[in-house]
This record gives C-alpha cells, sequence and structure tokens, in this order.
C-alpha cells in the first residue's frame, strides 16, 4: 500500500471514544477541572476534534552545553498533536524508549520539513514543565529520556494551557479524557495556520465565521464599515501592528492595551471622540511606537497620554484638538508629529522640551500673544496650594488610596514653572511665541504667511520667576 493509501486509511478511522469517567484523575494533584466541563475546551483544533495545538517549537538538547554548543534560539513553525497508538496502526522510530503500558499517549511534533513528525514518549518521562511565561503563549517541557527541552513559543495561551493539561495527564499515565488522534501527517494546510499578516479591505473580505489566525503579528481591515473594534482581534496576543483605519469606530476597548507587542495602531479616519486614560496607563505604555489617530473627532488628549512614553510617531490631523497634552515634552522619543488643520490656539510650555525631526501644525487657529499676563498669585499660598508645591517638588508618592481622587487629579495637572517647580492654582499665566524650527528639524509652515512660530502659553510660580522671564515675553 502506498504511503498516500495509508495516510487516507487512517484518516477515515474513527477516533477511540472514551469514558469521561475513567479518564479523570482522583480529584486530587494541581490539575483541576475547568468548569466548562471539558478538560481540553480550549484546545480542541477548530472544528477537527484532535488534541493538537499550534505554536513554534525549538527542542533543545540538554547535552549541547557540554559540547560548547549553543542552540539557535528560534522556534520553527510546528503542529503538535497527541497522539495515542491504536492496535491498528504501525508503530514509526520513536525518539523517547517505550515505557509504561500498552497504549499510552505521546507526543507528535510536526514541522513544515517533517510531516510525519517526531514522537515523545511521555508518561513518566517529564521531568519538569515551566510555565511561568504561559500567559505570553510560552512553556517548556523538559523531558527526561531522550534529555531535551521542548520549548514552545507563540501558542495561543488558552489552548496552550488546555494542551498542557492534557500533557500532564498523560504523563502521570492517565487515560485522556478526548479522541487523540492517530499519527497521521500533518498537511501543509495546517502550517498556514501561522500566517503572521493579514490584510482586508473591503466588507466582502471580513471574515465572519471563521477566526483571525493566532499567529498574526500584523493585522489590517480598512474600509469594513466596523463601528467598534471586533473582540475576536484583541485576543491575537502577537499582534505587533493593527490598522483600523477608514472604519467607523467610535470608541476603542480598554482591552487593546491587552495586546502586549503593539507597535503600531492606526485608527486615522474613524470616528473617534477620545483616547482614553485606562488605554495611556495600559501596556502600551510600553510597546506603542507610533499611533495614527488623525481624521477623527478629538477635542483632547488627556493628561495620561504623556505616558506613552516610546511614541516615536504621532498623528493627529484633521481633529478638533484645542489643546496639546501639556505635559507633551515628556515624550522624549518623538521624532515626528503632525497635527495639521486641528483647533490650537495656542502649544503648552513644555513643548520647548520635544526633539523632533519632523513637525506639522498647518492649518490651526493659533493666536495673537495675549501682551498682559493672567495674574493668578495669591499671598501667603493657600495651604492646598503650598502642600501641593511641596509633594510635587519633592516628588512625594500620592494615590487614591492615600487622598482624595480630585486632589490626585489636581496633582496630575499641576502646572510646571520655567524654573521648574510646580503650581496649581496660584501662577502668573504669560504668553511667548517660539520658532518651531528650535524644536524640530523639518516645520511645515505654520499658515500661508510663511511663518514658523506659534504662540506658547507659559506658566510662573511667583513674581520672581515672572519678571526673569520677562525679556522673552511679550
Ligand atoms: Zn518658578
Amino acid at each position: 500500500m502506498s504511503a498516500q493509501k495509508a495516510d487516507r486509511r487512517l484518516r477515515g478511522q474513527p477516533a477511540r471514544p472514551r469514558t469521561p469517567a475513567a479518564a479523570l484523575p482522583g480529584g486530587k494533584g494541581e490539575i483541576s477541572k475547568p468548569s466548562c466541563g471539558s478538560w481540553f475546551c480550549a484546545s480542541w483544533c477548530c472544528g477537527s476534534g484532535e488534541m493538537k495545538l499550534h505554536c513554534e517549537v525549538e527542542v533543545v538538547s540538554r547535552h549541547l552545553p557540554a559540547l560548547g554548543l549553543r542552540n539557535r534560539g528560534k522556534g520553527v513553525r510546528a503542529v503538535l498533536t497527541l497522539c495515542q497508538q491504536t492496535p491498528k496502526s504501525q508503530p514509526r522510530p520513536q525518539a523517547g524508549g517505550e515505557r509504561g503500558g500498552p497504549h499510552p499517549a505521546y507526543l507528535l511534533i510536526s514541522t513544515l520539513k517533517d510531516k510525519r513528525g517526531t514522537r515523545y514518549e511521555l508518561k513518566e518521562n517529564i521531568d519538569q514543565f515551566f510555565t511561568k511565561f504561559v500567559d505570553e503563549g510560552k512553556a517548556t517541557v523538559r523531558l527526561k529520556e531522550p534529555p531535551v527541552d521542548i520549548c514552545l513559543s507563540k501558542a495561543n495561551s488558552s489552548s496552550l494551557k488546555g494542551f498542557l493539561s492534557a500533557v500532564k495527564l498523560a504523563y502521570r499515565g492517565c487515560d485522556i479524557d478526548a479522541p487523540l488522534s492517530n499519527p497521521i501527517p500533518v498537511k501543509t494546510s495546517e502550517f498556514e495556520k501561522f500566517k503572521t499578516k493579514m490584510v482586508i479591505t473591503s466588507k466582502k473580505d471580513y471574515p465572519l465565521s471563521k477566526n483571525f489566525p493566532h499567529s498574526l503579528e500584523h493585522l489590517q481591515t480598512s474600509y469594513c464599515g466596523l463601528v467598534r473594534v471586533d473582540l475576536r482581534m484583541l485576543c491575537l496576543k502577537n499582534l505587533r501592528k493593527l490598522d483600523l483605519s477608514h472604519n467607523h469606530i467610535k470608541k476603542l476597548p480598554a482591552t487593546i492595551g491587552d495586546l502586549i507587542h503593539l507597535q503600531e495602531l492606526n485608527l486615522s479616519d474613524n470616528h473617534l471622540e477620545s483616547f482614553s486614560v485606562a488605554l495611556c496607563q495600559s501596556t502600551l505604555k510600553k510597546s506603542l511606537r507610533s499611533l495614527d489617530l488623525s481624521k477623527n473627532k478629538i477635542k483632547a488628549l488627556p493628561v495620561q497620554f504623556c505616558q506613552l512614553r516610546e511614541l516615536t510617531d504621532l498623528k493627529l490631523d484633521d481633529n478638533e484638538l484645542i489643546r496639546f497634552p501639556f505635559k507633551i515634552g515628556q515624550l522624549t522619543n518623538l521624532r515626528f508629529l503632525s497635527a495639521a488643520r486641528n483647533k490650537l490656539p495656542f502649544l503648552p510650555s513644555e513643548f520647548k522640551n520635544l526633539f523632533l525631526e519632523y513637525l506639522d501644525l498647518f492649518g490651526n487657529t493659533f493666536e495673537q500673544p495675549k501682551v498682559l499676563p493672567v495674574i493668578m498669585l495669591q499671598t501667603p499660598l493657600t495651604l492646598l496650594e503650598s502642600s501641593a508645591r511641596t509633594i510635587l517638588y519633592n516628588r512625594i508618592p500620592y494615590g487614591s488610596n492615600i487622598i482624595p481622587f480630585h486632589l490626585c487629579q489636581d496633582l496630575d495637572t499641576a502646572k510646571t514653572c520655567v524654573c521648574g517647580r510646580y503650581c496649581l492654582s496660584c501662577f502668573i499665566q504669560g504668553t511667548t511665541t517660539m520658532n518651531l524650527h528650535s524644536v524640530a528639524h523639518t516645520v511645515v509652515l505654520v499658515d500661508n504667511m510663511g511663518g514658523t512660530e506659534a504662540p506658547v502659553l507659559s506658566y510662573f510660580c511667583s513674581l520672581g520667576c515672572y519678571i526673569n522671564s520677562c525679556d522673552t515675553l511679550k
């Protein structure tokens, strides 16, 4: 019989039925049965009824360091299958020694190069599980024989957890409450599930019944008429680039912040009215480098926006911005900033701290600097002002668990004087102009008159600070 015919025959075999009662371990140990009633609900390979896991795998021999060699440190795309030798199927050459009972489950690792796969015994053959990063889709299974570490990465975390639970059962020699697969060579199409890029630019191509491949790193869904972010996208933990431009999205879910690797987010040409504080304080703080919010209806960004410190590119063109977050100077990595065609009357004084390569503020409604300053000084300072200045100047930590929430908000939005100290509600407010070339290498003209100057709003904590800076004020 040809190999092809044999495969077809094996595929035709029904999976062995199992009795759930016999499958459960005696209620002890670290594996607990999920509430859904199935041990493997998370790991079912969509519709096929097989115990499979798609991920990247690197099998590292523990002999390598002794031989002075190092592993590649990079996994290959693989399909892991929990198999059980049925009496009819023929045994395959195996990497581990035969142990345990007559038909114990074993692990089959198939790659594009080795579709028939390499099998590893599991029963009493696992030395250790490393699951610290299981939520990031990573885990390592250390086998006794052969002495290898099976390093798994880029897996769907819930599938990985379910799969590892089953592997633990197989290790203990417990019967598994799932129809295990026969050792069938994995089809090439299975590896297509590792798609890392998907671009959809019309409504008719948008997947309604099928899920997005969990391995996606780059997803674009433009011109799809989306009114909200599809929650299925938020399960794509490997996503680095998400392009939702040209849709009708009004609000962003805070869970976008759970995409821990997200570096580029394009939301241009939507109906957004805000960018939430929760998003500013999410893991995007550490990952997000490029953000495109152009062509929306945003009036202001929260002060916490300046916590997105990794941002290098920020596009805010064609919104309704009436101000920049005044701590914008904290975006020290920012290199490209465009906020053309907004309603900015002034720039915040911290704008001077930016260090840009490109700046476009064309078509804003910049006002002429005011001749007279706004004086809000009080002598002596109020107790609130005095204590707020002390807390901020000495960087004393505060939070809503210690002081009322509204005081935290006041402290968060305190103004910075040119001297570097802070003021809450006692200050002098003055306006000056700055040449934008002092913060950016390339500057797009701010108006049709050929100007590159813009008005800046400055705050002074005392009369002394104001007088010292008076020369620069108009
Ligand atoms: Zn001052």
